[in-house]
């Protein structure tokens, strides 16, 4: 007896076979699956080779948009968050710099954090690792799915200075809401003029308890009030940055204040002073 195996579909043996070959192209064409497409005669050989069920071509075919789809959102994430350099929490050094704890890091690249909306004060001299752990941790929550977005102080002042006059102010602050991450480097390198100061304090307040940022800073919180030229405008912004917050002090301990009201009273009384 001899049996013959059914053609392979990308050539299909009959008017109707090949009727239904197009309608499903243009299926995938309509709804714009144009990995699945291409793929879709190589699956249906595989199908028809390996005698795969119905569930198991589909499975497969469907599998490799998917796969597509999630490169091309991770990529536009990582387009859109800006990371200024490559480095990754892999690379970090930790014997190199004093006062971080591997373990603090570790809990702090799963990602929980953003889940709690909690922030992240980066302390530190220049060159001791802020940026570097900042965009790690960027980086690592780009990766994990979460809209990420790195700035420095001066240019998130300079954006909102040109959003007031251009009368763009409140669809800027909608822009920086946004991000369930928003790294903040370098405050206090530059000296914020009083506008850039308030516009920082509002991009802080309006992500307070829902979403989280992270500030690396070179200057102890006790002389932020120099920063921001205003010291109600400082404590009122540590206040909102300290409530749920891990700091990480490179070059001295590294601590966590986690509703730490005890010692965030003392910094907040220190920015009053300061
Ligand atoms: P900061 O922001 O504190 O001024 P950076 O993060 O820019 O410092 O670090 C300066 C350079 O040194 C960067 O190229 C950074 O990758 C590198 N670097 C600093 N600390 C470490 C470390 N502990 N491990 C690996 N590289 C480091
Ligand atoms: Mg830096």
């Amino acid at each position: 007896m001899t049996r013959t195996r059914p053609a392979p579909p990308q050539a299909p043996s009959t008017g109707a076979q090949a009727t239904l070959y197009q309608q499903l192209r243009a299926h995938l064409a309509v709804l714009k699956l144009a990995d699945a497409a291409e793929h879709l005669p190589a699956v249906l050989d595989a199908a028809a080779a390996e005698d795969l069920s119905v569930t198991a071509a589909l499975e497969r075919l469907l599998s490799i948009e998917v796969d597509a789809t999630q490169a091309r959102r991770l990529a536009g994430r990582l387009r859109f968050a800006c990371l200024p350099t490559p480095a990754t929490l892999d690379d970090f050094d930790y014997d190199a710099a004093t006062g971080i704890d591997p373990h603090l890091i570790a809990d702090l690249a799963t990602g929980r954090y953003l889940e709690s909306a909690t922030n992240v004060l980066l302390i530190g001299p220049p060159g001791v690792g802020k940026t570097h752990l900042a965009v790690g941790l960027a980086r690592k929550a780009a990766e994990d799915g979460y809209r990420t977005y790195v700035t420095t102080a001066a240019d998130l002042a300079a954006r909102c200075h040109r959003a007031a006059i251009e009368g763009r102010w409140a669809t800027t602050m909608r822009f920086f809401a946004g991000p369930t991450l928003l790294v903040i480097d370098e405050l206090g390198y530059l000296p914020l003029p009083a506008e850039g100061a308030s516009a920082l304090f509002q991009v802080i307040a309006q992500r307070y308890t829902k979403t989280s940022t992270i500030v690396t800073t070179n200057r102890p919180i006790t002389s932020w009030g120099q920063i921001l030229g205003d010291t109600t405008v400082a404590a009122a912004l540590l206040d909102r940055l300290l409530h749920r917050s891990v700091v990480l002090d490179i070059g001295g301990d590294s601590y966590r204040l986690r509703d730490h009201h005890a010692r965030t009273h003392t910094l907040r009384a220190a920015a009053h002073h300061g």
